[in-house]
């Protein structure tokens, strides 16, 4: 094999494409030819780098998504909060008017508070 015919098949024989048969021949000519293996190391270099070049790119790219990419505009909005639970005491404060009250009720009516807060 010569360079004119090894050379364009570096490429595929770095990334193990070509036949035993090719293989054979490449490897036949590289080992009397170095211009072709510096050549060959050139290619695995220039390789390597745009490998590395690649998992930076990657890596700049996971470090800049942010966590929520896009807000969901059709999500179904969030449930509306629980509406707050009334006490019982609460009940019994809304249903009285202090004004009817006499003294004792009133009284009754503190304890009456206590017992259903106490609950
Ligand atoms: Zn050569």
């Amino acid at each position: 094999m010569k360079c004119e015919a090894a050379r364009p098949l570096l490429e595929s024989y770095l990334d193990g494409e070509l036949e035993r048969a090719a293989v054979d021949g490449i490897e036949a000519h590289l080992a009397t030819c170095a211009t072709c293996r510096t050549e060959l190391a050139a290619l695995e270099r220039l390789r390597d780098v745009v490998r590395a070049a690649r998992r930076h790119l990657a890596e700049l790219e996971r470090q800049l998504k942010p966590q929520s990419p896009h807000p969901d505009l059709f999500a179904s909005p969030a449930p509306a909060p629980e509406p707050a639970q009334s006490h019982p005491a609460l009940d019994a404060l809304a249903e009285l008017n202090p004004d009817e009250l006499s003294p004792k009720d009133a009284l009754a009516l503190v304890y009456k508070l206590r017992g259903l807060l106490d609950q």
